[in-house]
């Protein structure tokens, strides 16, 4: 585990709004009001997300009067890197300090087919998922859209040493996005266009707990983005149990939603579905999923789940996880049990706490 001992220090985080929560339009909007040509956004862009400097004074194609304009009313640093820790497998986590000192925990995870990072959008989370063992404490603050497209920055910047690059961004972090969704939809719009950091929009993914209301708004915006659901059971009375949300949006009303999602957008859906032992393993389960979307198109990702200290879940033996697997695939349903990653980041809404392991379920 690396401790910082960069210049980087709480007291330099300013209050300002930060400069990477702007959309490109919103920029230019700023440039105009300050007397400035539009077409600066386009060099302030370059500068923020292809040449990843840290100080508006590098900036030199800027006159210095709006160097000084920019530093006067936003701010270049927002996250203060506390904590660099990697894995044997190359994943790396950073645990990043906010200006008003909340932390929060980003990971680089590497894969075959490129690097992928897994950003949080709040500090904490109020769905209060009863498996979820981060997010006790409840909900403390939204982040703001700059905050998270920070995270993206910080560990490209990271990411630079080696000439690599970011080629995948998850949503699937502390927090639930579409709780902050005015944010969360900024951040994507930012990391998507061509002058942010350029990620295709099927190399991100957004996963939520089912808030019914937003799934319909973020289908309107049709981004192409890859959408998952954390689904978690396949009947109401027990995702009631694991996940109190769908007492509030119930689990028909979710299909109705994730149905109007595919249709206007014509993309497949993901359901992440985790296992935990003796709650909701057992074929009759599988079944039950199985019939719950056998008209939905969707993807099944099965997430064995460690034990959780804090609760009581205990994991799927290894021989039920295959013959759920096997129970589902026999109904024709497109499944897959996700490979276990070197860290407990990688599970469904980021929460399925589990211990540090690397081993393939298969
Ligand atoms: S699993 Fe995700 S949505 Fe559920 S409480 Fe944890 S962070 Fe929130």
């Amino acid at each position: 585990m690396e401790k910082m001992t960069t210049q980087e220090t709480i007291t330099e985080l300013s209050q300002k709004p930060s400069i990477y929560s702007l959309q490109l339009s919103e920029l230019k909007e700023w440039l105009k009001e300050q007397n400035e040509k539009a077409f600066r956004a386009e060099q302030i862009f370059d500068w923020l997300y292809k040449k990843r400097v840290s100080d508006f004074a590098q900036m030199s194609n800027l006159s210095k009067n709006l160097r000084d304009m920019l530093s006067e009313h936003f701010t270049l640093t927002t996250l203060n890197t506390i904590i660099k820790q990697e894995s044997a497998d190359g994943t790396i986590k950073f645990l990043f300090e906010l200006h008003d000192g909340y932390s929060i925990e980003t990971v680089l995870m590497r894969h075959d087919y490129g690097n992928s990072v897994c950003v949080t959008t709040q500090v904490g989370c109020r769905i209060g998922c009863t498996f979820c063992a981060s997010t006790l404490g409840g909900l403390k603050r939204h982040l703001e859209a700059g905050e998270i497209v920070s995270q993206v920055v910080k560990v490209q910047q990271a990411l630079d040493e080696t000439e690599e690059r970011v080629s995948s961004v998850v949503i699937m972090g502390i927090g639930e996005p579409f709780d902050n969704f005015d944010n969360m939809l900024s951040f994507l719009k930012i990391i998507n266009h061509d002058q942010g950091l350029n990620i295709g929009a099927r190399h991100i993914t957004v996963s939520t707990s089912g808030i019914i209301p937003k799934i319909y708004q973020f289908a309107d915006e049709n981004m192409q983005i890859n959408f998952a659901i954390s689904l978690h059971a396949p009947n109401t009375e027990l995702r009631s149990r694991l996940m109190p949300i769908n007492k509030a949006y119930k689990l028909p009303d979710l299909m109705e939603a994730v149905r109007y999602y595919i249709n206007k957008t014509g993309r497949r859906v993901s359901f992440e579905y985790g296992l935990f032992g003796g709650v909701n393993d057992q074929v009759e389960h599988a079944k039950e999923l199985a019939s719950l979307i056998k008209d939905v198109k969707c993807h099944v990702n099965l997430i064995p789940v460690n034990y959780v200290p804090e609760r009581d879940y205990v994991r799927t033996p290894r021989d039920q996880i295959f013959l759920f697997e096997k129970t589902l695939k026999d109904a024709g349903v497109n499944v897959t049990i996700r490979r276990e990653q070197g860290s407990d980041i990688d599970a469904a809404c980021g929460q399925l706490r589990a211990k540090e392991r690397k081993e393939e379920t298969r």
